[in-house]
This record gives structure tokens, sequence and C-alpha cells, in this order.
């Protein structure tokens, strides 16, 4: 075993069928008295729900949250929490409203409780990312980090079933590449691969039947622990396209991760064979990338970047652009090898292994 540094955050987790009952409970463990809560315009009512078990311990709800968390609506959110004297916020949502809650904690401080309700992840990291002119400026901070998450499977029966099998493989993404990542160590490796087995009962499952609660439940505990992986180690090429071609592409987050995961693994599978067995075990196949790309197409998640809108002509400048700013990946990229892997991820072609 190679030495290894494991840095734990501590967010305390509340999870269940139900968790939602005990939303008063953990604001009061907090010591808020005047909270703030979060979501986007289209979960305005859940979040009023959520609002009304606090009673006065609720200050109002800010309904703006939006993908990619849009400087000015993280300004607008800090001005209105300094206008009610807010003193901690609920995200109610998925990966936007949490992002939003942490651009208020990184200007603020205030303390954020996490009820996530997709399988994003963010809720367990301490990464931030706000979007002004275009360009997403993504940071660590541990300010950012939820103290409480409560994560409750029923809150997530509304999610549509191919917004849930594309968040899941959202969350599976960051699973898989922490196996092979630099920093990674045998606890996340331990949650990673727990992680991934859990979300490849959960997606079949859920597809077959979306009101499932079983399946609900699992597909939010991978959730957690692929989001606990995300937050503790580093991230190498595959979070490096998705984040280039939402970025300057525009392309669908969740959906960018379903197309690009088993090209990515198929690129690293040479230089990283402990971590494609480790996947290819949680998901009882015997070809890691293979077992991703087919999980994905047997269940309706896209699987070219040319159903997801991308133009074949950006391709080259895609590929450049995940060559720029040198970062550790267990296969050294050149801009060739990553053009190729594009141009196959575009056609929605199988992944192949990098020669
Ligand atoms: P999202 O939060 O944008 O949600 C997508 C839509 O689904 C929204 O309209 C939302 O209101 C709706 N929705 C969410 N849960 C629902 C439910 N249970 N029922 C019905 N509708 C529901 O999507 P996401 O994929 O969770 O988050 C994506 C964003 O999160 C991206 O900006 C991404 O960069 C960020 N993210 C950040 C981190 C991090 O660690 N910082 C990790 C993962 C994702």
């Amino acid at each position: 075993m190679h030495p290894f540094i494991h840095q734990s955050h501590a967010a305390r987790v509340v999870f269940g069928a139900g968790a939602l009952e005990h939303l008063a409970r953990e604001v009061a463990l907090l010591g808020a008295q005047r909270v703030l809560v979060l979501s986007t315009p289209a979960q305005r009512q859940q979040a009023e729900e959520a609002a009304s078990r606090l009673g006065e311990r609720a200050v109002g709800v800010f309904d703006q949250a939006a993908m990619h968390v849009p400087a000015a609506i993280a300004r607008q959110a800090c001005e209105h929490a300094a206008a009610v004297g807010a003193d901690a916020t609920l995200a109610f949502g998925g990966g936007s409203t949490i992002g939003l809650a942490k651009a208020i904690a990184l200007e603020t401080g205030l303390p954020i409780l996490a009820v996530p309700t997709t399988y994003a992840g963010s809720e367990m990291t301490p990464i931030y990312g706000i979007t002004e002119g275009g360009l997403k400026k993504t940071g660590r901070d541990l300010r950012v980090l939820p103290r409480t998450v409560i994560y409750d499977p029923e809150l997530t029966l509304g999610l549509p079933t191919a917004m849930s099998i594309t968040s899941a493989l959202n969350a599976m993404a960051h699973a898989a590449e922490g196996l092979y990542a630099q920093d990674s160590n045998p606890v996340t490796s331990l949650m990673a691969e727990e992680g991934l087995r859990a979300l490849g009962q959960a997606i079949p499952a859920l597809s077959a039947d979306p009101q499932g609660m079983e399946a609900r439940e699992t597909a939010l505990y991978g959730a957690w622990l692929c989001g606990s992986v995300l937050g503790s180690v580093g991230m190498a090429l595959h979070h490096k396209l998705c984040h280039t071609l939402g970025g300057s592409f525009d392309l669908p987050h969740a959906e960018t991760h379903c197309v690009v995961l088993p090209h990515a693994l198929a690129y690293n599978a040479q230089a990283a064979p402990r971590a494609m067995e480790r996947i290819a075990r949680a998901l009882s196949q015997d070809d890691a990338p293979s077992a991703v790309f087919n999980l994905a197409r047997a269940h309706g998640a896209p699987t070219s970047l040319r159903e997801l809108g991308m133009a074949e002509a950006d391709l080259d400048r895609a590929a450049a652009l995940a060559c720029e700013n040198a970062y550790w990946n267990p296969q050294p990229l050149t801009y060739d090898a990553i053009r190729a892997l594009l141009g196959r991820a575009w056609a929605g072609a199988a992944p192949q292994a990098h020669s």
C-alpha cells in the first residue's frame, strides 16, 4: 500500500426516506435563527414547504438559482440575505441551488444546510463555481462546504426519469475518476467502488420504476458516496473535458458527463488498470469503459455530443482547450489523442482504448 493522506470533511449527514421531517431539529443544531431558503424558480413550491417547517426560523425563499451560478444572481442573493438578516442558508435542490448557497457562503460566511434533490454531489464538496462574462471561475474553499446535509430520497421522486439517469451517471463519473486520482487513498477508493456499485444497481431499477423507493434510496446513497469522493480527491481528464464542453460550448452538465465518461475511461484504461478493475467489478462487468457506455445506452442517456447540439467544427477548439493549463492525468495528454477521443464522443461511437 502506498503512503496516503486522507482529509475527511466534517459534514453531518442525515439520510432516509422522510428525513426532511428532521429539518427543524437540524437547523436548531446548527444554531441558526434566520434561515434563507434557496431554490430554482421550478422548485419554489417545495422550497416554501421546507420553509414552512421552520416557522419563524425561516426568513423567506429566494428562488432565482440558475445553472452555473451567474455572478449577478449571486450578488442579488447576497444582498437579499443581508436585507433579511439571514444567519444561514438552506439550499433545496440540485447542484445549481447548492452552487448559489456556496457563492453566498464564499462572500458572507453564512453556513449551509443542503437538501439535495439530484445526484450531482455538490453538497459534499468544498468546490464552488461562479460564472461571469461567459467564464466560470471555480475554486476550493472550506467555507462553502455544507455543514449539514439531509438526504431524503422521497424528494427525488419528482426528478424526471431521464434526468435521474443522467444525474446518476454524472455521479458515477466522480467515483470513476476518483479511483485513478493521483491523491486517492484506500478510504476514498472504498467509497468510490461502493458508490459505483449502488448507482450501477439503481439506474436499471429507476429506469424500470422511477417511483420505486428502494431504487431512489440506493441512488441517493450512491450519489452521497460519489460526491464525497469528488470532494476529497483531484479529478482528471474526464472532468476537464466536461468543464470545457460545458463552459465554452454551453453543453448541458449531466448529459455531457454521460457522453464523455466511457471515452475518458478508455483513454486512461491502460494507464490505470487497477481503477478499471474496480469500476468493472462494481458494475459486474469485464470492461469498465464499455460497461459505462452500455449502461448509458441501455437506459436512454445520451451517448453523442452531436445529439447535445455540439457542432463538429468545434471539436478542434475543444481539444485544444482541453490540453491547455497542464493538469495531472494517468495517461499523458496529447492533442491528437484528445481530438480522436472527442471525435468518437461526438459521433456516439463505442469507446476505444488509447493506443
Ligand atoms: P440543477 O441543479 O441545475 O437542476 C436541474 C433542474 O432540475 C432544475 O430546474 C431544478 O429545479 C430541477 N430539479 C432538481 N431536483 C429536482 C427534483 N427532485 N424534482 C424535480 N425537479 C428537480 O442540476 P444538477 O445536475 O443537480 O446541477 C448541475 C450544476 O451543479 C452545474 O452547474 C454543475 O457545475 C454544478 N455541480 C457542482 C459541483 C461542485 O462540487 N461544486 C458538483 C456537481 C455539480
